[in-house]
């Protein structure tokens, strides 16, 4: 079929696109322009929790487009309301505010602790931040993320949030002043390339936080919802953050997102906080969707099951080939290369015939895994051989 040149330019070119057309998937399967199909081991950056369209989202969404689609926010809609006690209800957080992507419902993270900082600590506002951390593409999350580049790009920042390093806990004691609201991250930094919070370093965040009364709030917009083996990635630290957001995985691939936070923090007035499409029906309908299957008895054991077997297998193809190892928690995993031959092998997975791979390399040494949750233990094993042939064929 022929490649829409046309519709290509009418886009604006923002990154660097192959040339062909996704239209349709099924699952862990995706298919483009001339019926060639890809395993996906990125589903939309680790958004779609179950695979490409979903019954249980399908459903969710015609059912619900069918009874009330927009009531506005100013009204309260059923689907909303089911979502927020769910999530309240598997959580250590009480108050659930939705918002449209990842970016919003930190922007929401960060506007909160400000306020609270008013309301409780003397107007203090700033906000600990990690080097290499990514929170989302406002002008006010680029500036909490510690990005390298992205302190100067669209400059002026927005200010208030000093850069510590992850698992450094004397690093993020150093930046603490009267003027300090809370420490923000995330538990395993995702775009940062896979390097996960260590227990100590949590721990020794909520420790430091209580002591100086700070909040701590985890960005799970990558990690929650099951992506790290249990619902929410704070659970295996055994600490209780004050706020946490989510995004991605949420929806299942609809645009859905949330601002968790306890309830002595959720301490918004009228007219704080708000946004037309926020908690709209359609798409909290499709939340409770995705709730209800991760909920599931022992889906989350299959999470942590593909996990074991994603790893291992990734450990055998380190030793095999002389790589540097493999990381991450659950079902987010990246494999260390030895050189930065990352994006020739993301090139030659993608052309393989007949069928291709999809990967990401977020650095160049680095191949990132962040497949469906519910990956079968055959495709686990199909993707791992084929990642084998490929070290071959880029390294012949
Ligand atoms: C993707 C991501 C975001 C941004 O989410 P968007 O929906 O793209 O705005 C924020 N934080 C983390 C940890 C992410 O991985």
């Amino acid at each position: 079929m022929e490649f829409d040149r046309a519709g290509m330019n009418a886009l604006m070119d923002i990154v660097a696109r192959p040339e062909l057309v996704f239209v349709r998937g099924e699952g862990s399967w995706i298919e483009d322009h001339n019926g060639k199909r890809y395993m996906d081991f990125i589903q939309g950056w680790a958004v779609n929790s179950l695979g490409h369209c979903p019954p249980a989202v399908r459903r969710a969404l015609e059912e619900q487009a069918g009874l009330m689609i927009n009531p506005s926010p100013a009204y309260f809609n059923r689907p909303a309301m089911e979502l927020a006690k769910r999530i309240t209800g598997a959580s250590c957080f009480d108050r659930v505010f939705f918002a449209n992507s990842g970016a919003e419902a930190n922007e929401g993270a960060i506007k909160l602790a400000r306020k609270w900082g008013q309301l409780n600590r003397n107007g203090a506002f700033k906000i600990i931040t990690m080097v290499n951390g990514f929170h989302g593409r406002t002008l006010a999350t680029m500036s909490a993320s510690g990005k390298a580049g992205w302190d100067t790009l669209f400059a002026p920042q927005v200010p208030g949030f000093p850069k510590a390093v992850l698992n450094d806990l004397e690093s993020v004691k150093a930046q603490i002043n009267d003027e300090t609201v809370a420490i923000m991250l995330e538990p395993v930094q995702g775009e940062g390339g896979v390097m996960p919070a260590t227990r100590e370093f949590m721990q020794g965040l909520r420790a430091l936080a209580d002591e100086h009364g700070l909040l701590l709030i985890v960005d799970e917009v990558q990690t929650g919802y099951g992506r790290t083996g249990t619902m929410f990635a704070y659970e295996q630290y055994d600490i209780q953050p004050d706020i946490m957001t989510l995004g991605k995985g949420i929806g299942g691939g609809v645009p859905l997102a949330a601002l968790c936070a306890r309830e002595s923090v959720s301490c918004f007035a009228y007219g704080d906080q708000g946004g037309t499409y926020n908690g709209n029906p359609l798409m909290t309908a499709v939340g409770v969707a995705v709730f209800d299957e991760l909920m599931a008895d022992g889906f989350l054991e299959g999470v942590r099951a593909r996990a074991t077997q994603l790893s291992e297998g990734l450990q055998a193809l380190s030793a095999k080939w002389g790589l540097q190892g493999e990381r991450g928690t659950g079902l987010l995993r990246a494999l260390v290369l030895d050189r930065d031959d990352g994006p020739a092998i993301v090139k030659a997975a993608m052309a393989r015939d007949p069928e291709g791979l999809l990967l990401n390399a977020p650095r160049p040494n680095l191949l990132r895994f962040m497949p469906a949750l519910n990956v079968t233990e055959e495709e686990v094993a199909w993707t791992l051989a084929r990642l084998d042939e490929l070290l071959a064929e880029v390294r012949k």
